[in-house]
């Protein structure tokens, strides 16, 4: 058995939230308080990402420290996609395929948002997501949902692609519309250098974790091991195809050895972890592919 992840760089690592909302369209504060906000908090990097609206970073950069990414949400006529590392907005046909493939011709990332929002739960159906191809990854979380219909947790969704052997990442945002938004989950990437370039081939490599609160300082794999170390002690558990825990862990350092015949001796494809810390602080790593 050979474990593929994308933990295999080293470098600092910085997180950001790459949904947010200004009064460039629905959110409740403008550019600058909303900059203001994500500094305030200790963020590294940020994407805008208004409604069918491209804000050009680069009006902004000198009046911040957070490293900002040009991003848009593909919101008119169908399911909202995020689409970071815009070079210009992409017109938002029905066809989600299309729009997909416009946002990878740019050479940038597709991220279908909130697949768990509404009021039946099901903004984006798996059926589609399945359908769909060519996106980097779907929000596992979304935190704008605490406070709408549906749930922000897609992990659900997440489990059902990597299970049908979809390569998909999982994004964490807070798909801000106002303060109360800021800060709710977030997306870490390990990098280099802090530039705009570093944070988005990151982010497409998967070279990233999901958080609410729990920081994972350490990702190593090491015959046929998985160690994580993590900021405060956690409930860490082994998740594989079609979500099924198949061990459970607890401590500041946790260790996890992936036998052969992890599913009951079935042919298996992926593993990742989940981390409960306190409160709602939690922490979910990328995909460990099996071959
Ligand atoms: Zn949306
Ligand atoms: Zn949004």
């Amino acid at each position: 058995m050979q474990i593929e992840h994308p933990y295999t760089g080293d470098g600092r690592w910085l997180r950001g939230n790459l949904h947010t909302h200004t009064t460039e369209t629905d959110g409740a504060d403008t550019v600058e308080e909303v900059l203001d906000a994500y500094e305030s908090i200790g963020h590294d990097f940020l994407a805008i990402s208004d409604h069918d609206l491209l804000v050009d970073p680069d009006r902004y950069r000198a009046d911040t420290s957070l490293t900002l990414l040009p991003a848009v949400e593909v919101t008119a006529n169908g399911a909202h996609v995020v689409h970071v590392g815009a070079t210009a907005v992409v017109e938002p046909r029905a066809d989600r395929q299309a729009v997909v493939d416009d946002i990878r011709e740019q050479g940038a990332m597709a991220i279908p948002a909130h697949p768990n929002w509404e009021a039946d739960f099901d903004h984006w159906p798996q059926s589609r997501l399945s359908e769909l191809t060519g996106y980097h990854g779907i929000e596992i979380y979304n935190g704008n949902i605490e406070r709408c219909p549906g749930t922000p947790l897609a992990t659900d969704r997440w489990d059902q692609l990597l299970s049908a052997g979809r390569r998909v990442w999982g994004f964490g945002t807070d798909d801000t519309h106002d303060a109360v938004d800021v800060g709710n989950a977030w997306t870490v990437v390990q990098v280099a250098e802090r530039t705009p370039a570093a944070v988005l081939e990151a982010l497409a490599a998967g070279q990233t974790y999901v958080s609410t609160g729990v920081d994972i300082e350490r990702i190593a794999v090491e015959d046929g091991t998985v160690e994580l170390a993590t900021s405060e002690p956690v409930t860490a558990r082994l998740v594989s195809d079609w979500g099924r825990i198949q061990q459970t862990r607890a401590g500041e350092t946790v260790q996890f050895h992936l036998p052969e015949d992890l599913v009951y001796g079935r042919e298996h494809s992926y593993v990742r972890v989940e981390c409960r810390g306190r409160g709602d602080d939690a922490a979910w790593t990328q995909p460990f592919y099996l071959t």
